[in-house]
């Protein structure tokens, strides 16, 4: 049985450079390891498919050295969140829509910066990401949640509920910035683009269909119009300015 079944409606997200204002993994990389020039040539080389995500996700992180509890704080001290996700979540939550995070970050450091942001409810909320293994000494690796070559394939959450939409029962939503969103991109009905970042570029290269929001401000009045039924998905898809 889907853990979701019963729902109208299901807001699927990204977290880094999504419901985060910085992304979490280069800011480690960039501040802790080897640095954003060679994080930036990784970058390319997977959007243009030379390197693996996965490969290039890995090399980065390796790249740092600093122990775990580090890292995190460093995180919490520099990371912001989008200022309307929290009043976005709450919407969401007092109308029974799950709003469930998929991500290619670390789960321990998902739930840190989103119980800072959102307090005690952050619990509870659902992560779908990779985890880590912390050593004694504080040494760490990632543990990619498949054997995909994302790491975490963010589609496989998403697919067994492609039959609710086919039957006219559910709406899905997703909301992305990254070349990590490529594997969920094509599986939602509405997808939901950062402007400015690299997935608009996937989106324009793949004619993969997108509406581009500049906060959650955007995303919350189009999911509302959805709820409230004074738009179809097919109104918002088509036209940006009804966000
Ligand atoms: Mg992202």
């Amino acid at each position: 049985m889907l853990q979701y079944e019963d729902a109208k409606l299901i807001v699927w997200s990204d977290f880094d450079g999504t419901i985060t204002l910085q992304d979490s993994n280069d800011y480690l990389t960039d501040h802790l390891g080897f640095g954003s020039e060679r994080r930036k040539e990784l970058n390319q080389q997977v959007l243009y498919e030379s390197v693996t995500f996965r490969d290039s996700f890995e090399e980065m992180l390796g790249s740092v050295k600093h122990p775990f509890e580090e890292c995190k704080q460093a995180l919490l001290e520099n990371i912001t969140l989008d200022p309307h996700f929290a009043a976005f979540y709450d919407w969401c939550t007092a109308r029974q829509i799950p709003v469930v995070v998929v991500s290619s970050g670390m789960e321990p450091i998902i739930r840190s910066l989103l119980i800072r942001l959102l307090g005690e409810r952050a619990h509870h909320t659902h992560i779908i990401s990779n985890d880590v293994h912390v050593n004694a000494d504080g040494s760490w690796h990632i543990i990619f949640h498949d054997e995909s070559h994302f790491g975490h394939d963010k589609s496989l959450a998403i697919k067994p509920y492609k039959q609710l939409v086919a039957d006219g029962k559910l709406k899905m939503v997703y909301c992305g910035d990254g070349v990590s969103d490529l594997s969920a991109a094509k599986e939602t009905n509405l997808l939901f683009a950062k402007e400015g970042r690299d997935l608009v570029d996937y989106c324009k290269r793949q004619n993969v269909p997108y509406t581009e929001f500049d906060s959650f401000a955007d995303i919350h009045a189009a999911v509302r119009q959805l709820y409230e039924g004074d738009a179809t998905l097919e109104d918002i898809a088509a036209n940006r300015q009804s966000v």
